[in-house]
């Protein structure tokens, strides 16, 4: 029977769970996406007692839930530009026959069955606890200095306090930076660079598409496609599309390509009617997509729809407030800070709300990525990498590649591990700059 004490005790009940059931650890990473599987496997490496908690089952996020790739970018002038965890992991992901690595401009096209299995024995040998299909929700609980003191973790609907020293939010949509005024949005309203639902076409003819990144080209739109997908918008089938690229990405094998071509706006991707809208619009259009390719290119002409991504990617949403953000002109110039950690090898690659169109602005000199853009400016214990890197929209539209997250999510994990019991903020930022470096990171261009 259900009155009003029985409601009350189903209440209790469920407080009663979360109360009895409790975790801790040293370190914990929230998102298991690129930058998240390299913080929590430098944070364990360096002796950290680490837990990540990913809200799909596998790691990967965007790379194998998204279906995006390929991996870009580690090469700048034909040399490279990250290495440590990073490089290990493609190195890796090569030898079980999941990815190249070998092409010039550095961009690794890869398979993303291989990509899960390789990110879970490196985690696992790290002894990293995973905590799959489970999600960090709720504003974190904070102590009287304003550290984080524990998160809520939701695994089926059922919650679970969990206490750690470090935080590091490696969500791209700020799960834990969202909160307590942490961090912001990065762009203004309706400025924000579209999302995109990616999916997998076989039963193309790779030897004849176009197919970009096979030969390592410019990633640049397939221009007949283009102009079919116009055709398509101008006759009212298609509300809007990007590119299209088609590309060797999260897959390289004979008669695949991965296509990034649907196109949707939302200001806010953690608002579920937003989210829920930009995403059923998209899975509208692939079916036209499809049938407009196939009808335009007789290498598309038996194209089938494989697979589609589990979720849509959005390429930015919020920010860190940081030590530093990052400026448009100082990344530009390139020149070396004290608290470098990574370079940026990719164009400032931003993909203009309203259009179908991208801008992009090729960099003269690697971009450097500072420390200080990962380190929270308000709480003592907070860090953050990839989508969440403190940048201006111009500098993140380089940054916000997979290679680079690598990199910064090796450089948060290390200084996570290396400040453990003080404030983050106060530690030798040159020195985890060096343990990164002795650990394979590439932090100085010398070119
Ligand atoms: C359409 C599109 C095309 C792109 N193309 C390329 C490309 O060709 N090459 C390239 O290198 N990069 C590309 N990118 C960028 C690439 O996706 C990002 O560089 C990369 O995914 C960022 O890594 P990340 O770890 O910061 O975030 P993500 O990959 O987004 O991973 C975040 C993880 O956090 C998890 N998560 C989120 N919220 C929670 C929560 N509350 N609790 C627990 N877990 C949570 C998610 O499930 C996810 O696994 C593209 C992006 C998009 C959207």
């Amino acid at each position: 029977m259900l009155d009003g004490a029985a409601s009350a005790g189903v209440a209790a009940g469920a407080d009663d769970h979360c109360a009895k059931s409790r975790l801790k650890t040293d370190v914990l990473v929230v998102g298991g996406g690129p930058a998240g599987i390299c913080a929590a496997i430098a944070a364990a490496r360096n002796g950290a007692n680490v837990t990540l908690a990913e809200s799909f089952g596998f790691p990967g996020g965007m790379a194998t839930a998204g279906l995006v790739g390929p991996i870009s970018k580690f090469n700048f002038g034909g040399r490279r530009v990250v290495g440590g965890i990073a490089w290990e992991f493609v190195e890796r992901l090569a030898a079980q026959g999941g990815a190249i690595t070998d092409l010039p401009k550095g961009n690794v096209p890869f398979e993303a069955e291989v990509y899960r299995r390789v990110a879970r024995e490196m985690l696992e040998e790290a002894g990293v606890r995973c905590l799959w299909q489970t999600q960090v929700c709720g504003a974190p609980e904070l102590a009287a200095d304003g550290s984080i003191r524990a998160v809520t973790l939701s695994t089926a609907g059922f919650l679970t306090r969990l206490e750690a020293n470090r935080f590091i939010d490696c969500t791209a949509s700020g799960a834990i930076v969202g909160h307590h005024n942490f961090g912001g949005f990065r762009s203004e309203k309706g400025k924000a660079q579209p999302l995109s639902l990616c999916f997998l076409l076989g039963g193309v003819d790779t030897e004849k598409a176009h197919v970009l990144v096979r030969n390592d080209n410019e990633r640049s739109a397939n221009p007949v496609l283009r102009a079919a997908l116009n055709e398509a918008v101008a006759a009212g089938r298609l509300q809007s599309f990007g590119g299209p690229w088609m590309v060797w990405g999260s897959t390289f094998r004979s008669g695949f390509v991965s296509v990034n071509a649907t196109r949707a706006e939302a200001a806010d991707v953690t608002d579920p009617l937003q989210i829920a809208e930009a995403t059923e619009r998209m899975r509208r259009d692939i079916p036209v997509i499809v049938d407009v390719v196939r009808k335009a290119d007789p290498a598309f002409r038996n194209a089938w729809l494989a697979q589609t991504a589990a979720t849509s990617g959005f390429r930015e949403c919020r920010e860190l407030t940081a030590l530093h953000r990052v400026t448009a002109a100082e990344f530009a110039s390139g020149e070396d800070v004290p608290d470098a950690i990574a370079l940026a090898a990719h164009p400032m690659d931003r993909h203009i709300a309203g259009s179908t169109g991208q801008s992009l602005t090729f960099l003269q000199h690697p971009g450097v990525i500072p420390l200080s853009s990962l380190i929270s400016a308000k709480c003592p214990n907070l860090l953050a990498a990839g989508g969440l890197v403190a940048a201006e929209p111009a500098a993140f539209a380089s940054m916000r590649v997979q290679a680079q997250c690598m990199a910064m999510g090796q450089a948060v994990g290390t200084s996570a591990t290396f400040s453990l019991g003080g404030d983050v903020r106060r530690i030798d930022f040159a020195a985890v700059r060096r343990l990164c470096e002795n650990q394979g990171a590439i932090t100085k261009w010398k070119g």
